[in-house]
């Protein structure tokens, strides 16, 4: 390759996603597309960091600004945007932020300094809190008989602040990073001429299962806000609009069932969304998605690319999870290839969901095992002796395939795809779990690597007798056992283990 062709062919390109206000399910599938095919992912404060679980193989930096105490300065931000679009010949850089790119996100400096750079970028805009807390709040900012327009303003006082008199003629009024001021802001709109008996709403935490929302007039909504405790992140609504919670609450309505009001954090040690969670939020419990493990690229990316170049001799193409899959196709992609590349091998996945994985790409498996799982791959392949299967995976690959396969006279190959590490959780990440209730855990792995991540502090729902054993010997001493390993005997497990400890704690 030229150096010419080279630079033309860098990757380097930033994409400003708004993350929405925090109940991930609001991301737009194009910011989660983003995500997936970021190498590099700098993200906030408010942008909730349930998403990374679209990045799991990419370099997660944390930049958030918390309050008023500035631990990395905006320009800082913007430097390390540039610098890491520009590391190693170039890189997808996604710049993850609370709500909407460009509403009081200094999105449009982060942009003008992609601009500057000479670095391509794209802007995918996100669901503002400015709209979305107050909708989960049960507050339309419009409405046909009581506002027909709505202005969005900073109540940051450093930044100017708003000048109320201009807004005169605007129904519903908007205050982002506001509470702190809220006494002086509500005494300025008086002045400017508001109605104090116009109605007025705090949402603090919108749309996230800590949501708690304070209402009043606009004479005492500073007072109730301090009253029941509410800090930033919240925004405050003014208008006949914040009437409408009475009728229109629907989201922080009291749950029901068991686990109701309870978090409950569900560790897993694979990739993929949990079918647990489900059942707990079924149970009334707000679920915290906790990953031990982490994808990182390969320690030798020319070894796999060369393998991966000439696949001539190779009969069969053995991929045993979804990572794999997602990493072949990044690793074709580097080398400029296509699902074309794999035209002459037959390719194996190992259960369903990794033949999912693979049709997503275009590929149809020519072979998956009646029984997901390493072994039964290894024992129902329909290859023949000498034949050779190259096994793409991490460097903690299952030593029974390569067993089942060379007793069956397969010449077995394997070659690290991508590696598994212990997971980095981020210092918002470690508070939201030291706050969950329960911690549910799927296997002695998991026990280990929650143990060396968070410490053993918790109460723990085990998922049978091993695991359980294993928490208590990883250090862990509040353990409830699932009366068998099942999802469903878990979930009930992690409601059993909260009853448990409320008797304790009454007796
Ligand atoms: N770009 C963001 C706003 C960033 S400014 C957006 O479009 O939402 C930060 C302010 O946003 C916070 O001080 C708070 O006023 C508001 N905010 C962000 N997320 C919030 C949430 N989940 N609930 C309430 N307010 C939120």
């Amino acid at each position: 390759m030229t150096a010419a062709a080279t630079s033309s062919s860098s990757r380097a390109f930033v994409s400003l996603i708004g993350a929405g206000p925090g109940d991930p399910g609001l991301l737009t599938l194009r910011g989660a597309e983003a995500l997936r095919r970021a190498d590099v992912v700098l993200f906030d404060y408010l942008a909730n960091p349930d998403l990374l679980r679209f990045c799991p193989q990419a370099e997660t930096i944390y930049v958030g600004k918390k309050g008023f105490s500035e631990y990395i300065s905006q320009e800082q931000i913007n430097a390390l945007i540039v610098e890491k679009a520009r590391e190693g010949g170039g890189k997808r850089v996604a710049r993850l932020k609370g709500g909407d790119v460009f509403v009081f996100g200094r999105g449009g400096e982060e942009a003008e300094a992609c601009v500057q750079a000479g670095i391509p970028f794209e802007i995918v805009p996100g669901v503002t809190s400015a709209i979305a807390a107050p909708a989960y709040a049960g507050i339309p900012v419009t409405h046909r008989e009581a506002a027909r327009s709505f202005a969005v303003l900073t109540g940051n006082t450093q930044e100017g602040g708003a000048r109320y008199e201009t807004l005169a003629g605007v129904d519903t009024l908007v205050l982002l990073m506001g509470v702190r001021n809220l006494d002086q802001i509500s005494a300025d709109l008086i002045a400017a001429g508001r109605d104090p008996q116009t109605p007025a709403a705090t949402v603090q935490w919108g749309t996230t299962p800590q949501q708690r929302v304070a209402s009043g007039t606009l004479a005492t909504i500073a007072q109730r806000v301090r009253a029941a405790g509410l800090e930033a992140p919240a925004v405050t609504v003014v208008g006949e609009v914040a009437r409408l919670r009475e009728t229109l609450r629907w989201f922080d309505v009291a749950p029901a069932g068991p686990l109701a009001g309870r978090t409950v954090a569900v560790t897993r040690t694979r990739e993929g969304a949990s079918a647990l969670s489900e059942l707990l939020r079924a149970r009334g419990a707000s679920v915290l998605e906790v990953p031990l493990i982490r994808f990182a690229a390969t320690e030798n990316a020319a070894a796999l690319q060369t393998r991966l170049r000439d696949l001539s001799g190779v009969t069969w193409l053995l991929l045993t999870s979804n990572q794999a899959v997602t990493a072949l196709f990044t690793h074709l992609e580097h080398l400029g290839l296509d699902a074309r590349h794999l035209a002459g091998v037959q390719v194996a996945a190992v259960g369903p969901s990794t033949a999912r994985s693979l049709a997503e790409h275009g590929l149809r498996a020519d072979f998956v095992p009646s029984t997901p799982g390493a072994r039964h791959l290894g024992a129902q392949l329909p290859a023949r002796p000498g034949e050779v299967a190259l096994h793409l995976t991490s460097q903690v690959a299952e030593a029974e395939l390569q067993q089942t396969l060379e007793a069956r006279g397969i010449r077995y190959e394997r070659a690290e795809l991508y590696r598994t590490e212990p997971a980095r959780l981020s210092t918002p990440e470690l508070e939201r779990l030291r706050g969950a209730d329960v911690v549910t855990l799927a296997s002695g792995s998991a026990a280990r690597h929650l143990a060396a991540l968070a410490g053993t502090n918790f109460t723990v729902a085990a998922m049978g007798p091993q695991t359980a054993d294993a928490a208590r010997a990883a250090g862990f001493t509040r353990v409830t056992v699932a009366r068998e390993a099942s999802l469903e005997a878990l979930a009930d497990a992690a409601a059993q283990a909260l009853r448990e400890e409320a008797e304790a704690s009454e007796s």
